[in-house]
């Protein structure tokens, strides 16, 4: 750490030894970004991506030889037939929903295998809210099947269920809970057992935050269809907005269909002045990556040494970026995000407050200064106030402000009196 901050000397301490112990966890971080950086590397290639690919139509944006470029690459690098990748998706709800929407018909039954969905696609699937058009108002039937209380997948269960399902659901990230996420592998597990009972079923995948964490991706061990946002992982930062479907291309097909409308689908959709930074935010998404799960990984470590309850902990192989750590009352929980917000490149200055978030049982407290506004590749917090007082922790665009980032959240608790050094 440098002296740009006024760190006590016990965190600088600290977050010396939490480093050692990180040397084998970056080391397996490093070796995949290598890995992922040359896949995406070998997708440019394989795909021809030349200057023209870069600059946006307008209007219908027929022919528009960019989208088709990104559509490919994305295809390529999740060793999947098909993708479709948006700047019109307005968030990954938007493309998980539209993906839903694109392949369920009416009668046909999603099963989610990995217990409860993200919080947002609950008024999509109609598990609340009523009258807006959800997936259960259209005819669409829905099941869960639970984690196991250990968070692994209770595979008899999914077997039993995807017999009369037409598509198996699961969410690859932990989201904002305390389970684990689940591996690549898991996700392959899950898609075997379904398809063994039922070969038409469809494996569809959030893959939020999951993207490029590991060299196999889920459409590359069973899954027929992925989504998730550009504002997150495969964005590198760098995109300013969108989202990605991809998979197999009759679903892909249909997917867009419902993006756009039947007989059009893929075909239309002009992409502006977009196409530059969604090619340069998947080229720079596994080195950012990295640096996520090297700032998550610190994370871990230094707040295990200064003696919290982590989750992960740093030893643990990352399938997704998300950190957890409990932070033990309100009081630490606030002042944790404040220092993450002091931390951050763009609005250090303002205080993050708990506030009445629409959704949400308790009160919900945020620490966000990124670029792109909401966008949570970049270093964030979010926490409900609730027991455990947990606080889940994400991104970082580069390791070295990352740790400051984690340090500074360290150093507010200090200041208030919260944290004995
Ligand atoms: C972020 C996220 C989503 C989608 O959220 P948006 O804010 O709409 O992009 C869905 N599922 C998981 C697990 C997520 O992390």
């Amino acid at each position: 750490m440098t002296d740009f901050f006024d760190i006590h000397p016990r965190l600088l301490e600290v977050s010396r030894q939490a480093e050692d112990l990180c040397r084998d966890p970056f080391a397996r971080i490093a070796e995949n970004e290598e890995y992922n950086g040359q896949k995406v590397l070998s997708a440019f290639l394989k795909n021809g991506i030349s200057e023209a690919h870069l600059k946006g139509t307008t209007g219908y944006g027929y022919d528009d030889r960019g989208r088709e470029g990104l559509d490919a690459v994305y295809a390529s690098i999740f060793g999947a037939e098909d993708a479709l990748v948006r700047h019109t998706f307005v968030s990954g709800t938007h493309a998980l929903a539209t993906a839903l929407f694109g392949v369920l018909r009416p009668g046909d039954l999603m099963v989610s295998v990995t217990g409860s969905p993200y919080d947002t696609l609950e008024e999509t699937i109609g598990i609340r809210g009523k009258n807006t058009g959800s997936l259960m108002e259209w005819g669409v039937k829905y099941r869960q099947v639970d984690l196991l209380p250990s968070g692994t997948p209770d595979y008899a269960a999914i077997a039993e269920a995807a017999r009369g399902a037409r598509m198996i659901y699961i969410q690859r990230s932990r989201g904002y809970s305390l389970r684990p996420s689940l591996s690549v592998e898991d996700i392959g597990g899950i898609a075997k057992v379904a398809k063994e009972q039922n070969p038409n079923v469809i494996v569809m995948v959030d893959n939020c935050y999951g993207e490029l964490v590991e060299k196999r991706e889920p459409t590359q061990a069973g899954a027929d269809l992925i989504a998730g946002s550009l504002i997150k992982n495969p964005g590198g930062g760098i995109a300013p907005t969108g989202g990605y479907i991809a998979g197999r291309k009759d679903l892909v097909e249909l997917c867009a269909y419902r993006l756009t409308c039947p007989g059009m689908g893929k075909e239309v959709g002009c992409t502006l002045d977009t196409l530059r930074s969604l090619y340069q935010g998947i080229f720079f998404a596994p080195t950012v990556v990295a640096s996520a799960l090297k700032t998550a990984v610190f994370a871990a470590a230094f707040y295990h040494l200064l003696g919290f309850e982590v989750n992960p902990s740093h030893d643990v192989p990352r399938t997704d970026i998300i950190q957890s750590v409990l932070t033990g009352g309100p009081e630490m929980l606030c002042a944790f995000c404040r220092g993450i917000q002091k931390g951050a490149p763009v609005d250090s200055f303002v205080t993050p407050m708990p506030w009445d978030m629409p959704g949400y049982d308790s009160q919900v407290i945020m620490a966000a200064g990124a670029f792109t506004m909401g966008a949570s590749i970049e270093l964030s917090a979010d926490a409900p106030l609730r027991e455990p007082y947990a606080v889940w922790l994400q991104g970082g665009l580069t390791y070295p402000t990352g740790k400051a980032g984690v340090i500074l959240s360290a150093q507010e608790m200090a200041e208030a009196g919260l944290l004995k050094l």
